[in-house]
């Protein structure tokens, strides 16, 4: 039997709205943030300076599960209550990522749940969020293959959570100038392959904030619906992946940039 998260099962693709915005739909969904939620001032910084371009979905970590248990682990329930704030004052929907499902209630606010490259094949999370009635963000382990990633996704959907987004964030290959390499290939292929919207993480998928504008044009290119884009006011004082972060300035060049791909894109060439 084929998965129900395949493209065989359903022909249409699926589109997820939340507040104002909308995935999949054949736009591109922006999401923008800091990787890491640190103070008020940090958060309300960049929450303000994106709303005040085409940013369709605020991100921000509260709940960061990094590689040494020395590193900051993310500000936890405070962190959501300054997401929450961030969120009415600038009217984005919000993203953020959960780890432990015990955590849920404190999740109310927040618009769409995010599962972490790390918890792709956490089964047991996978399927308390697929009895939730709230879209759930799907990010690609870094050793996943693609039948993989979508076996995950069919754990969520299978419950009755029909609402996922696929997000490609880089897979840990031979090559060592960067911090994963961005699997364009994932692109066309996770929409080739199944209904639900796919989107492109090139700040983890790069590691590098220089490159995350280029690999940016090329998700667009490749016919993602959406990107997600760390955002700091100050990278180089970020407390969580400060060198893969672009300034609001860079993200202003990356919107415009990325806005003309979309539209190129998504122009109806007359046939010759
Ligand atoms: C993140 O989005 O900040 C994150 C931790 O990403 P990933 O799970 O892809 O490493
Ligand atoms: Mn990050």
């Amino acid at each position: 039997m084929g998965l129900l998260v395949s493209r065989e099962e359903k022909k249409e693709d699926t589109i997820i709205k939340v507040g104002n915005a909308t995935i999949g739909d054949g736009s591109l969904c922006i999401i923008a943030g800091p990787c890491t939620i640190e103070n008020p001032d940090q958060l309300n910084e960049v929450a303000e300076g994106l709303a005040k371009t085409s940013v369709n979905i605020l991100r921000g970590g509260a709940y960061k599960p990094r590689t040494s248990s020395y590193s900051f682990q993310g500000m936890g329930k405070e962190g959501l209550d300054l997401l929450s704030r961030a969120k009415e004052l600038t009217g984005l929907p919000t993203v953020s990522e959960i780890v432990d499902i015990a955590d849920l209630s404190l999740f109310d606010d927040v618009d769409i749940l995010q599962v972490g490259a790390k918890n792709m094949q956490n089964y047991a999370l996978l399927k308390e969020l697929g009895r939730q009635d709230k879209p759930v963000l799907l990010k690609r382990g870094w050793a996943n293959t693609i039948d993989e990633f979508l076996e995950s996704a069919e754990y969520i959907y299978r419950e009755g959570n029909h609402n996922i987004i696929l997000c490609e964030r880089g897979i840990r290959t031979f090559e060592t100038s960067t911090r994963n390499s961005f699997d364009i290939n994932a692109i066309p292929l996770l929409k080739e392959r199944s209904h639900l919207p796919v989107i492109g993480d090139p700040s983890h998928g790069t590691g590098v904030a220089r490159l995350v504008l280029p690999v940016s044009l090329a998700i667009v290119a490749a016919g993602a619906d959406g990107l997600m884009i760390e955002v700091h006011n100050n990278p180089e004082c970020a407390l969580c992946d400060g060198f893969q972060s672009i300034t609001l300035e860079e993200f202003k060049l990356l919107e415009n940039r990325t806005r003309t791909y979309e539209k190129i894109r998504n122009f109806n060439f007359p046939s010759l």
